[in-house]
């Protein structure tokens, strides 16, 4: 891993902006936004309530708190073309959420959109140090999903040599990573997790390979799986952010100094707010991630309620980036679990599990009902070597994460240990929580 970091800059001139310069022209380009969503009937109708007119309404950052805020049902019901802002002939991109839940989201790219977003992502990978030397393997889904795109053209950009594989083909990601000496990847956490099992059954040894860096985003995971990843491939990881309502990755992104996600403030007014209260939080406060795009045409959003969790952090960053950092996604408003009362968070529990060190590169949260009561079944996949020990070690450690789970999260749950590869694997997002107390 590099001891000192070299700071590079994609657009210094915009990086580095002094914040008054800053927020100068975040209220230029909110007018701009707003005179762009007012062209849609949904924004129209919701800002004329709101009693702005035009752009003439906006004058400071404050003017804000006038605006509502936009969530994800009400980017549902505008479902497919409510929300867009220019004429159809405009528009070079169509992405969709994946529907999953409900009725997909919508957002429509001009050229130029989907131009300024490349250069997000541009600068986000140079921000890592990462450049024309690379060779960077994307290894997340091309296609609606806006992670593969996304990343896949601000790496050309850069000058970077994409391999476009995409997800999935574990062996052939490993074999390509070996034949091209591939230096950079981009993948989410569980897959990462993933390659390494596979690493040595394809005929390789992390030492075989020439990775220096990897991007991993997409979905929660906690600092101790950033550890665990960079001492498995001796690499430097990088948390990545973004979501396809702003595009898609290139929202936030570490720096060399991977202290926080400097969140790009010249496209996105960055918000944190309580979930309940709504009440506007500062520094070092949790609460949802509100954003507004600056320089997106087609599809202007206002206020959108992320559902993800985070802070900001306080200070200075050392590489110079006026930005502001963004903390690891704690969790989503929506992905609380109840457990017989108690509140917890998936990423509580991956925070435990993940340090300790038998613990192998996969796991899964079970809630059942047992009676009336709720029951949380934590299924965890250890290193087969432990089994081919004494097993009384094996009760041994599954009464340590017990205990060590108990502390953090005020729950009792009942640990089941596995050896590697009987948990389900996911080549995209993973699904890590099974629930199965409503159909009761
Ligand atoms: P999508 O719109 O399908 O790209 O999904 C976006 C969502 O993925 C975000 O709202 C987050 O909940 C999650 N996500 C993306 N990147 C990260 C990350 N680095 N850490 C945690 N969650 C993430
Ligand atoms: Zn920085």
């Amino acid at each position: 891993m590099s001891k000192l970091p070299e700071v590079r800059y994609w657009s210094k001139e915009f990086e580095t902006i002094d914040r008054p310069s800053l927020k100068k022209l975040q209220v230029k380009r909110l007018k701009e936004t707003v005179s762009c969503a007012l062209k849609t009937s949904f924004y129209k109708a919701r800002l004329k309530k709101a009693g702005i007119n035009g752009p003439e309404d906006i004058k400071t950052l404050d003017d804000l708190e006038k605006i509502p805020f936009t969530t994800k049902d009400d980017l549902r019901e505008c479902y497919p073309g409510g929300l867009l802002s220019v004429s159809l002939e405009e528009v070079v991109r169509i992405h969709t959420s994946s529907g999953t839940t409900g009725t997909p989201t919508v957002i429509y790219h001009t050229g130029a959109d989907v131009d300024r977003w490349t250069d997000l992502v541009a600068r986000s990978i140079t921000a890592t140090g990462a450049g024309r030397k690379d060779i960077f393997q994307n290894m997340m889904s091309y296609g609606m999903f806006t992670g593969g795109l996304g990343l896949h053209y601000g790496a050309e950009r850069v000058g970077m040599t994409v391999i476009p594989i995409g997800g999935g083909n574990t062996r052939r990601q490993i074999q390509l990573m070996h034949d091209f000496k591939t230096t950079v990847l981009h993948i989410t956490p569980s897959y990462m997790l993933h390659i390494h099992s596979k690493t040595g059954e394809c005929g390789f040894s992390v030492n075989d390979l020439n990775l220096r860096k990897a991007y991993l985003g997409a979905e929660p995971y906690s600092e101790n799986t950033r550890r665990k990843v960079e001492s498995l491939f001796n690499i430097d990881v990088y948390n990545s952010y973004g979501l396809s309502e702003m595009n898609g990755p290139g929202v936030a992104f570490e720096c060399v100094y991977k202290c926080g996600m400097h969140t790009w403030e010249d496209a996105y007014i960055l918000e944190i707010t309580d979930p309940k209260t709504r009440e506007s939080l500062g520094p070092e406060k949790e609460g949802e991630i509100v954003f507004t795009t600056l320089t997106r045409k087609a599809t202007p959003l206002l206020r959108y309620r992320t559902r993800d969790l985070a802070f900001v952090h306080g200070g200075e960053c050392r590489c110079k980036r006026t930005h502001r950092r963004l903390s690891r996604i704690t969790g989503r408003t929506d992905d609380m679990l109840i457990v017989n009362g108690v509140n917890v968070y998936p990423s509580q529990i991956e925070e435990v599990i993940m340090r300790v060190p038998q613990v192998g590169n996969n796991y899964q949260i079970c809630l059942e009902k047992e009676g009336t009561l709720d029951k949380l079944i934590v299924k965890v996949e250890i290193y087969s070597k432990m089994f081919r020990g004494d097993l009384g070690e094996i009760e041994i450690l599954k009464e340590k994460i017990k205990t060590e789970l108990r502390a953090a999260i005020v729950i009792n749950a009942v640990i089941e240990l596995h050896e590697p590869g009987v948990l389900p694997v996911f080549e995209g997002k993973a699904k890590r929580v099974i629930d199965t107390r409503q159909k009761l």
